[in-house]
């Protein structure tokens, strides 16, 4: 019997939402002896075939020691009422695929409702009737407070949680199970009763969760970071909570609930055969190959061919500087910034001087970086690569759309690894797509702040995708009035077009505005987007998200934040004032008083405590203390937080207290919990 099995958990395929690299979740749980761990993207199975590549992490039964459970966070439209503005209120639902049969309705029900429900241009959602007719070989359970119970019992309708309830009870029986969670949210106390209550009736079986986006508790900063920096300028956007992360056991069971419901984890994985088949069967399609080739007519009828899909990777430099952002550092020290992250060759890597040079003037902000460079920012078609997908292989290749256009959930690397045919592309099939590919090219450079290349990328893109797609077709019947596409990477049907057609044309249009002003062409920039709020087909509300962000000044902090979370405190600190001791230690008395075991000092001070500025220079000696002071209460004072350390041994670190905020080792969580607080 294993100890847990973590069955919700979302790795760099939730793009924009979590920071946890498959890899790295691999080995943490393998680590932490747990023999499998689900993969449970939003609305993505983009994960699932890097999961199943043989790894040399060491002895195992499965390819990395650890067997991935292949699943999904589903988007399922409920028919719950809508929001207030008029947008469809979904669901999630977690489903993980018992078996090959299992594996297929998967990814039979996803291709679905990427092709044909993607709702507000962004959601590939599920419905009903879709998942009672590919139900089989999958396992269900209620996901977090978004699920089908969370989100009506939030709204107060506790008949209709219910009625979900029975419904996907009856339909997936003993496979169907409730799902608890210890997230410190104001709504997460009321659904877990309702879950128990409910099952409890059904008699049906419960598992608990962590809601999982990041490794460890001290990683949440990272995390804020890259959300707060999703449309490269610092928003106001935050997680409600610091404990999305990849607990271990001890954790999970520390939050003091029925032991019973841990267990049953460990049963859902040991029912789970699917990886071990769906690579058995990719391996025989893979060997079929070397034989006799069927005619090319016979193919045609029936196989397809797809393109298979990239991501546009967070460079160095567009980590450094996403930090950079997040810590509030001037936008003066930029040329720095630059000057630094042009010659970084390998993020990871700290052996070439200018790396060595960075890391020392700003390893907490170096840290930060090196544990956002490689996530994806966004996925995008990858017109080299075709994918010819084999009756073989039908139903087992997952499939999403990128700007309407259905592509293989697939990388070409992951894709070679596996032996799954694929070939190179010629220019002629490149062509048609010539719009969607400048935008992709453009949005690199955006990030990566050459807006001069950017300009032109989208410029092209523009021009290459015909104005029809503009003026006529961005309305959605259902909505019963016009919106583009808030995300990238996703695509709008058109009925009355007959086509989809690419959101990628509206986000070209107002990237470009933006380059334009970052070019300092400003009266230019001003006359995109005086087109773009006149064009009745754009959503005001998605434009003033996205033109707003510009140049915002972050908000100041009027005096030094506690946060109180079960897991940690986080103290946030204005860049206003030079707090002393006394100030610090009163501004955490609840931390100390609740039983906390890590702080973490947020905000411009992390920043500050790396310059020459003389305010930092006092406030070095003031931490130097609170961390004393701390230290004699067990608590731990984080500042550096290097994401990308897997924790290597389980007890807690020497005892010698790091002279400075550095070397911080990741591996004390893994201290029993003691005083720790539960919710
Ligand atoms: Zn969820
Ligand atoms: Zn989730």
């Amino acid at each position: 019997m294993t100890v847990f099995t973590h069955l919700h958990l979302h790795t760099e395929s939730s793009v924009a939402d979590s920071i946890l690299k498959l890899d790295q979740a691999l080995l943490a749980v393998r680590a932490d002896g747990q023999r499998a761990m689900a993969i449970t993207d939003h609305g993505s199975l983009r994960s699932h075939f890097p999961a199943l590549i043989p790894r040399h992490f060491g002895p195992g039964t499965s390819p990395s020691g650890v067997e991935p459970l292949l699943g999904v966070e589903a988007y399922l439209d409920a028919g719950l009422p809508p929001y207030p503005d008029g947008y469809p209120r979904l669901c999630h639902l977690v489903l993980i695929a018992k078996n090959i049969e299992g594996y297929q309705n998967l990814v039979r029900l996803q291709r679905w409702a990427w092709t044909h429900n993607l709702v507000i241009g962004r959601f590939p959602a599920l419905t009903l009737p879709m998942i009672e007719q590919f139900h089989r070989g999958l396992i269900c359970t209620t996901a977090c407070v978004g699920g089908p119970v969370g989100r009506p019992v939030t709204l107060g309708l506790w008949d209709v949680a219910e009625d979900l309830f029975l419904r996907f009870n009856d339909l997936f029986d003993e496979d169907f199970y409730g799902e608890v969670s210890a997230h410190p949210l104001a709504e997460q106390p009321e659904i877990n009763r309702a879950v128990a209550l409910f099952s409890g009736r059904a008699g049906r079986r419960i598992v608990q969760t962590v809601d999982s986006h990041y490794l460890g508790p001290a990683d949440w900063i990272s995390h804020d970071c890259l959300l707060k920096t999703k449309d490269k300028r610092k928003s106001g956007y935050r997680y409600p909570a610091a404990c999305f992360y990849l607990a271990p056991e001890w954790r999970v069971r520390g939050y003091g609930f029925n032991p019973e419901w841990i267990d049953e984890t460990n049963r859902v994985a040991e029912k789970c055969s699917a990886a071990a088949e769906v690579r058995a069967a990719i391996l025989t399609a893979a060997s079929v190959r070397g034989g006799p080739q069927p005619s090319a007519a016979a193919t045609a009828m029936t196989s397809e061919e797809l393109f298979l899909s990239k991501t546009v990777p967070i460079t160095p430099y567009d980590a450094l500087r996403s930090v950079w952002v997040w810590a509030g550092l001037p936008p003066g020290g930029w040329s720095e910034l630059a000057a630094h992250a042009r010659r970084i060759k390998r993020m990871a890597s700290v052996q070439s001087y200018p790396v060595r040079a960075f890391s020392r003037k700003y390893p907490n902000l170096w840290s930060m970086a090196r544990g956002l460079a490689g996530l994806p920012r966004a996925v995008c078609p990858d017109f080299r690569h075709k994918i010819l997908v084999s009756d073989a292989l039908k139903d087992l290749i997952p499939v999403r759309t990128v700007d309407g256009l259905p592509v293989a959930e697939i990388d070409c690397v992951t894709a070679r690894a596996l032996h799954l045919p694929v070939r190179q592309t010629a220019e002629s099939e490149r062509e048609p797509h010539k719009g969607i590919e400048e935008f992709y090219r453009g949005l690199a450079f955006w990030w990566n702040d050459r807006p001069r290349q950017a300009l032109r990328a989208f410029q092209v893109s523009i021009a290459a995708v015909p104005s029809a797609g503009i003026g006529t077709s961005l309305s959605i019947p259902a909505l019963g009035r016009p919106c583009p596409s808030a995300g990238i990477g996703t695509s709008l049907s058109i009925p009355a077009l007959g086509r989809p057609c690419p959101s990628a044309l509206i986000l070209a249009r107002i990237r470009l505005a933006q380059s334009l002003r970052e070019l300092g062409r400003q009266d230019e920039s001003d006359k995109w987007l005086r087109d773009l709020r006149q064009d009745p087909h754009v959503d005001s509300l998605h434009l003033k998200k996205f033109v707003m962000a510009i140049g915002r000044p972050a908000v100041p902090v009027p005096g030094i934040q506690l946060e109180l979370y079960p897991e940690v405190a986080v103290l946030s600190m204005p860049d206003s004032i030079t707090p002393d001791f006394g100030e610090i230690r009163k501004a955490c008395e609840p931390a100390v008083a609740a039983g906390i075991r890590d702080v973490i000092v947020s905000g411009p001070a992390i920043a500050r405590l790396e310059s020459r500025h003389s305010r930092a220079a006092r406030l070095n000696p003031v931490l130097a203390r609170f961390r004393k002071y701390l230290k004699s209460r067990a608590i731990d004072l984080h500042i550096n937080l290097d994401i990308s350390q897997i924790p290597s041994r389980i007890d807690p670190p020497a005892k010698s207290p790091p002279t400075r905020e550095r070397n911080v080792s990741r591996s004390r969580q893994r201290r029993p919990i003691g005083a720790g607080t539960s919710a």
